[in-house]
């Protein structure tokens, strides 16, 4: 249950502080083992067989239940998208899950693969029980090759001791697992590219409909979910979905791994309840901004492909879903980008430009040129080398570009700089006139 106290520090004067009963991932510092002699003593692969026997609709409305959201970034409600899975299906089904984290400033998955691996397979079973499927693919990003031997023991362990597989905990299910290693594309973290990918083909995202529900995998039902948002399907079943809506906020409910990276004093992944403000994740966690919090400029609160928020709404904001939508951002990833005074704001999101122009598949027109039109001129910004009116010429094309591509990527490389013109456009017009003073 959430406690909530007065924080003397904090603007606001509300937060909200997870309990430790209340963490789900007791490994996130790694410092106990992954392997699973360790991995059962922290409570993995207890009662699977008992919630396997829930079977598939008491699974589905317990996440239902649960409110649990995608922890992959877009937030879709978990329990739904596994019910929109045929009850009887004649093709074989297939559960992905999406373990190829590239979001740049993302790293929570990265330590779930490698600190909590039991988790992850154990909670692919229940979700593949809860979907019917007979297969699942865990598509790792290829980068992570040290995770990729980690999860691949816990794997063998796993079917060893008859956890997965055939008769899978004794329960009558039968579910084989493959992990499945990407090439280092980012674009293969968007599901359908993914799916492209697992099949052998170059990773294009399709055109939806049809949603992989339909035809996904191999023209097969299939559903994708984020390695986050399957490892915490053992604990919601096994302390019930009622326990995990108690966390956090009304529609942003339970726990979530952030991951705070850059101007701070000690970067981390902390486990913590949504809704937490954005002050007393920083301040509790990762040691407060370098500096101290009045030496703060920005924040990307969820990702790099979120609008940066500048101080005077991260005094305030709380990190769910809904508040961030609501200040014109995003949780995204939940990845906590944090950059001091020290920060050129202009270059840090021409570098994002920059990425996503490289991560562009180039299957759409929108996409393809403009990502690289909108860096050409993020780059000129830098050094202020631009005319006045092009400020909103950027901002046109990045509203040309958004929502008229086929997958998201279009809109990632859209948004930062959406963010940079809404709160720092006089960063940018100070710029532009030193430059000009300068000739
Ligand atoms: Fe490819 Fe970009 Fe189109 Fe996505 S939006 S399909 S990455 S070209």
């Amino acid at each position: 249950m959430s406690r909530v106290r007065f924080a003397p520090g904090s603007l606001r004067g509300f937060v909200i502080v997870l309990k430790i009963e209340d963490r789900i991932f007791t490994n996130l510092s790694g410092k106990g083992s992954p392997l699973l002699s360790s991995a059962k003593k922290r409570g993995a692969w207890k009662k699977t067989k008992d919630l396997l026997d829930l079977g598939a609709e008491k699974i589905i409305d317990e996440v239902k239940k649960s409110g649990l959201r995608g922890r992959g970034g877009a937030g879709f409600p978990t329990g739904l998208k596994w019910s929109f899975m045929p009850k009887k299906s004649s093709q074989p089904v297939y559960l992905v899950v999406n373990a190829d984290e590239s979001e740049p400033g993302t790293c929570k998955d990265r330590d779930i693969l490698r600190y909590e691996p039991h988790m992850l397979l154990e909670g692919t079973l229940l979700a593949g029980r809860a979907i019917n499927a007979s297969v699942a693919y865990i598509y790792i990003r290829g980068e992570f090759y040290n995770e990729y031997l980690i999860l691949k023991e816990a794997l063998e362990e796993a079917y060893k001791e008859g956890l997965i597989g055939k008769n899978a905990c004794k329960s009558g299910y039968n579910l084989d697992v493959f992990i499945h290693r990407g090439a280092g594309a980012y674009i293969c973290g968007e599901e359908t590219a993914q799916l492209e990918s697992i099949e052998g083909k170059k990773g294009f995202p399709r055109m939806k409909p049809p949603f992989p529900a339909s035809v996904g995998l191999f023209g097969c039902p299939t559903t994708i979910n984020n390695v986050e948002t399957i490892a915490v399907v053992p604990d919601i079943l096994d302390r019930g979905g009622e326990w995990f809506a108690s966390l956090g906020k009304p529609n942003n409910t339970g726990t979530k791994i952030f991951c705070i990276s850059g101007h701070v004093n000690n970067p981390c992944n902390v486990e913590e309840e949504m809704g937490i403000s954005l002050r007393e994740l920083i301040e509790k966690h990762a040691g407060g901004v370098r500096g101290g919090w009045d030496n703060l400029l920005a924040v990307i609160p969820g990702g790099s492909s979120v609008p940066l928020i500048p101080k005077s709404i991260c005094n305030t904001v709380e990190m769910d879903f809904d508040s961030l939508k609501a200040v014109q951002s995003g949780l995204g990833t939940a990845a906590v980008i944090v950059m001091d005074k020290s920060t050129d704001i202009i270059a840090a999101i021409e570098k994002l430009s920059h990425f996503y122009m490289h991560e562009s598949c180039g299957q759409c027109t929108p996409c393809r040129e403009g990502t690289g039109w909108m860096w050409r001129i993020m780059k000129r910004m830098v050094t202020g080398d631009i005319q006045h009116d092009e400020i909103d010429k950027l901002l046109d094309l990045t509203i040309q570009v958004e929502g008229h591509t086929i997958c998201a990527l279009g809109d990632a490389a859209a948004w930062p700089i959406q963010g940079l013109i809404r709160h720092f456009r006089d960063v940018i017009e100070d710029r532009i006139s030193y430059n000009c003073s300068d000739r």
